[in-house]
């Protein structure tokens, strides 16, 4: 048996079969193929899907008179119609009998060696656009945007890393935990997976390949894996899983229950959710709305941007689904750590201080008006409240409002039906939080993204995982920026929220509901025990 230690990211505790997930890239088979032609045939048919999509973009670009981004796409379907790449990776299959994916690999990253090294920086820069070709076409050959699959019998998901993307697509009919040899606390990838309500250890360091098709048991709440388990441990687990049934079903006798403190203290229990088919835990689990619903994750599951209809059609179902009870829905949060490639968005040093969420979308108002138009459709059917990502000044987001505004006005001349719905901006940079009088004149409601706020107040990367031990959510600077956005928010009449991680974190409980929070939300899986939390306590005391 091979005990692996790392942190604890869900809880709860399970035992299945292990199955080893390698991002496909890493996986390409180098082939030693005599029938070359059938290679060059498979690498032409992915080209030209690829170059197909380019084009459909340069096309909707166009359309919505983007004329940056049609140039951008226009000129990457030209680089794939090269003869000289072209010929590099045709060349090179039939030569060196090796396979499409090969081919791809090596042609395309030799011309970007060669274009970088050229004196003029206009034409370096394109091996950038080479190499995301190169991943663009691989993609289509091994089929990753179909996502990670494994069969259909219950498996243990093991990983080196997954990114939000791979986490986004997962079949999660199929995946009873999650097990990550990297990965750090509050990156999207790790909240998302928290979403799914199953075990997730990261941070597991000594979890190798090797795993893949092993008995395997993983601890969510200690952070422990082993592997092959002897049947001492089997023995100890199965008490450990009865024993979390038991809790589980001792907290049913809370559902239906108000969220109150003993001496009469409400708070609105909320929980957060990435995807439309949450709803039904959010509902199972007895939370009284939606606090967060992160829209991006509908941009990160297909291969291109989610059109009006299917974007309407997904926040419609939450809201009407959760009807009477209040949904924030976040407008698109992608950049960062969660690259959307049909955006093209330019490689960063920075990416979380970079172009992400608000920026976005007011750089792209073409892409934000779809998603706005959307959620105004929807606000027909339930009660929705808009939350806007990242503002960090009063112009950001009376801009967000005037774009708004505008979608209202086209779809009133559209003879589209509306309903009412509240607006509000995540409290989650130190500037929001230093300008929050003047944003809760524009707004009715605030909601603190402690990840973020975390994040930029400590200056320090969320994703890096050497930084862990620096990473610190209870830091009185960040506690004080809570504490004066709901003062502030109360002053203007705002509810003010707390929607990032911190907000599940019960010994904050008490000081939250003594600052007067309104709103807490979290995973639906929290919800229960922080309702326990809340009712245990006494702020007369
Ligand atoms: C946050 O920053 O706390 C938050 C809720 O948003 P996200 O984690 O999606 O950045
Ligand atoms: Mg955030």
């Amino acid at each position: 048996m091979l005990k692996i230690e790392g942190k604890g990211l869900s809880q709860g505790a399970v035992i299945g079969k292990m199955r080893f997930y390698m991002a496909p890239v890493y996986e390409i088979d180098e082939g030693d193929y005599d029938d070359s032609e059938a290679e060059i045939a498979r690498f032409e048919a992915a080209r030209e899907a690829v170059k197909e999509h380019l084009m459909m973009l340069a096309e909707a670009a166009e359309a919505a008179s983007d004329k940056e981004g049609a140039t951008v796409f226009n000129s990457h379907v030209d680089l794939l119609d090269d003869h000289g790449l072209i010929m590099r990776v045709e060349d090179f299959i039939r030569e060196m009998k090796k396979s499409a994916e090969f081919g791809v690999k090596v042609g395309f990253e030799n011309v970007a060696d060669d274009i970088r090294s050229l004196p003029d920086p206009y034409i370096s820069q394109r091996s950038d656009d080479i190499l995301e070709l190169e991943r663009e076409i691989l993609e289509e050959l091994i089929g990753l945007s179909k996502g990670i699959r494994f069969g259909n019998d219950p498996y243990i998901l093991g990983a080196y890393d997954l990114t939000a993307a791979d986490v986004a697509r997962l079949d999660r009919r199929h995946v009873i935990a999650i097990v990550m040899k990297e990965g750090n606390m509050t990156t999207h990838a790790s909240i998302l997976a928290k979403g799914l309500g199953i075990p997730c250890v990261i941070r597991a360091e000594t979890l190798s390949a090797a795993c893949d098709g092993k008995e395997v048991i993983v601890d969510g709440t200690e952070g422990f894996v082993f592997v092959d388990p002897d049947e001492e441990t089997v023995k100890k687990y199965d008490d450990v899983m009865r024993k979390d049934r038991e809790f589980a079903d001792s907290l049913i006798r809370l559902k239906g229950k108000m969220t109150v403190t003993k001496d009469g203290r409400e708070v609105r229990l909320y929980a957060n959710i990435s995807n439309p088919y949450d709803v039904e835990t959010v509902l199972e689990n007895d939370a009284t709305g939606i606090g967060l619903f992160r829209s991006d994750f509908l941009f990160l599951k297909d291969r291109e941007y989610p059109s009006e209809e299917e974007q309407f059609l997904a926040y419609r179902k939450v809201v009407e689904e959760m009807k009477p009870r209040s949904v924030i829905i976040r407008t698109v949060d992608i950049g960062s750590d969660k690259s959307v490639p049909y955006l093209q968005l330019p490689k960063e040093e920075n990416p979380a201080i970079g172009m992400r969420a608000i920026r976005i979308s007011l750089t792209r108002v073409d892409f934000f008006k779809v998603q706005l138009r959307a959620l105004l459709r929807a606000s027909a059917y339930g009660n929705l409240r808009i939350i806007f990502p990242m503002i960090t000044s009063v112009a950001e987001l009376r801009e967000c409002k005037d774009i708004l505004a505008e979608c209202e006005l086209e779809l009133v001349k559209e003879g589209v039906r509306m309903g009412s719905y509240k607006i509000g901006v995540m409290i989650e940079t130190p500037a929001s939080v230093f300008i929050v009088d003047q944003l809760a004149e524009e707004v009715d409601f605030f909601s603190v993204g402690t990840n973020d706020l975390t994040q930029f107040t400590l200056a320090l990367d969320r994703e890096n995982p050497a930084l862990d031990k620096f990473y610190d959510p209870h830091h009185p600077a960040v506690i004080e920026e809570i504490r004066m956005t709901i003062e502030a928010g109360h002053r203007h009449g705002c509810l003010v929220g707390i929607c990032g991680e911190l907000a599940g974190d019960t010994s904050m409980t008490e000081t939250f509901m003594r600052m007067g929070v309104d709103e807490l939300s979290v995973n639906p899986q929290f919800v229960l025990p922080l309702r326990q939390k809340v009712r245990e306590l006494d702020l007369s005391k």
